[in-house]
């Protein structure tokens, strides 16, 4: 039996996650649920599954939590507040992790899970964009595993040889993220422009939250995944590409020396590298819908546009500039994200107010310390929050 603790349980990665578990109550136990503020949500969740602990990063709204559980008869204990959520996911009589905080939020009890040995499975790729080297070497000194639940990562770890400590790159020439194009694929950069928060979140092909929606609209998501790559498989930013694949059904390849190239498809549903990386090495039935290649009939491919994309070349260049680079960029891009979310700036603005920030203080050195990595984002975001000033929605 493992013993899960999931942060973000509320969310869209968090909801698909115990859709997974439900099917499988002989082996995954729901120690706690985590998230920030949605009590009714979480109610339900509780209901459902009575965890031993639930929590919630909002103390008026854990209290709220806490009397319905309370009315409702439930033994589910109800902790509020930040350090609840770090508590949780190091707390002793956990095994596993589910990281799907959205954004730098993650970071924390992320850690915290690092540095307690946990097997992670990390679906916020804000933590390592943000602090790869700290969070990996949390990991090494903590004993902590991680096995990524994004879907390109998860397809790459698939396809990867392994070696005596797991999987490695050894024999790799290439990596190839695959990814939509998202929304905008073939829109104009007119149309662009003019994008609404509601268009930039009609994704089509994945159901998620809002802020990776919009970084698949920009095209920044496949930017972190780049560096969130480089932090997982140890390959160098010259041998990471990726491709655009309208159908998502191929999650990514990986190319060997040799000239074989491996890939993993599957259906664009986030069950199948959730159930993947919970059961490791065995498989386990996700409730995945079976790939039907006929169906689908053709599969396509095409290179990313630089142009209307340009997320994708500051991603580059913080991950080959190095340093406090990506910290800055993912810092940048969440207050920028937001802003356009808030209808404050447009779609457009999202890449000149990331460029303008990681121009500015993109050659940081990186924070070796958390404490310093955590300054270093407070004042990307500042600098962000005086450039949204200089934007026109
Ligand atoms: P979401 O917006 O649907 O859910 C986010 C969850 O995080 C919610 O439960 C919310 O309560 C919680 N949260 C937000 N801010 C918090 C805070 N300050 N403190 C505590 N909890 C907080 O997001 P999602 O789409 O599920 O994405 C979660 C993570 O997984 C992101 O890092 C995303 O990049 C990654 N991811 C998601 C998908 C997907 O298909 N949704 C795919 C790959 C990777
Ligand atoms: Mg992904």
């Amino acid at each position: 039996m493992q013993s899960l603790t999931i942060l973000g349980a509320t969310g869209s990665i968090g909801r698909s996650t115990l859709d997974v578990v439900a099917r499988h109550p002989d082996r995954y136990r729901v120690f706690a649920l985590a998230a920030q503020r949605r009590a009714d949500d979480l109610y339900e969740q509780c209901l459902r599954f009575a965890p031993r602990y639930a929590a919630l990063a909002d103390v008026d709204a854990a209290h709220g939590l806490a009397a319905r559980i309370a009315a409702a008869g439930l033994d589910t204990e109800v902790l509020a507040g930040d350090e609840a959520l770090a508590a949780l996911a190091a707390h002793e009589d956990v095994d596993t992790v589910m990281a799907a905080i959205v954004g730098a939020a993650g970071l924390a009890p992320t850690l915290a899970a690092a540095r307690a040995g946990k097997r992670i499975l990390l679906a916020n790729k804000e933590s390592l964009v943000m602090a790869g080297e700290v969070f990996l070497r949390a990991c090494r000194e903590g004993g902590a595993t991680v096995l990524p639940i994004d879907s390109e990562h998860n397809a790459v770890f698939q396809c990867l040889p392994v070696d005596g400590t797991g999987r490695c790159a050894r024999g790799v020439r290439r990596i190839v993220l695959t990814a939509s194009g998202g929304p905008f694929r073939g829109a104009t950069l007119a149309e662009m422009a003019a994008a609404t928060p509601e268009q930039a979140c009609a994704h089509p092909n994945w159901s998620m939250g809002r802020k990776i929606s919009v970084d698949s609209a920009t095209m920044m998501n496949k930017g972190l995944e780049l560096i969130e790559a480089f932090h997982l498989f140890g390959v160098a930013g010259s041998r990471l590409e990726v491709l655009v694949h309208p159908q998502s059904i191929v999650h990514s390849l990986v190319e060997y020396d040799d000239g074989s190239v491996l890939a993993q498809m599957g259906n664009p549903d986030m069950r199948t590298p959730i159930a993947q990386a919970l059961a490791h090495p065995e498989r386990i039935a996700s409730g995945v819908t079976p790939l039907d290649l006929v169906a689908i009939g053709r599969l396509e491919f095409e290179a990313p546009d630089a142009r209307r994309f340009p997320c994708l070349r500051l991603a580059h260049e913080a991950l080959a500039a190095g340093g406090a680079a990506p910290c800055v960029l993912n810092a940048a891009n969440e207050v920028a994200v937001a802003a356009f979310l808030g209808r404050a700036i447009r779609f457009t603005d999202i890449a000149s107010v990331t460029e303008a920030v990681l121009h500015a203080i993109g050659d940081r050195a990186a924070g070796t310390a958390i404490e310093e990595v955590f300054a270093i984002d407070d004042e990307a975001r500042s600098l962000a929050r005086e450039q949204l000033s200089r934007c026109t929605a």
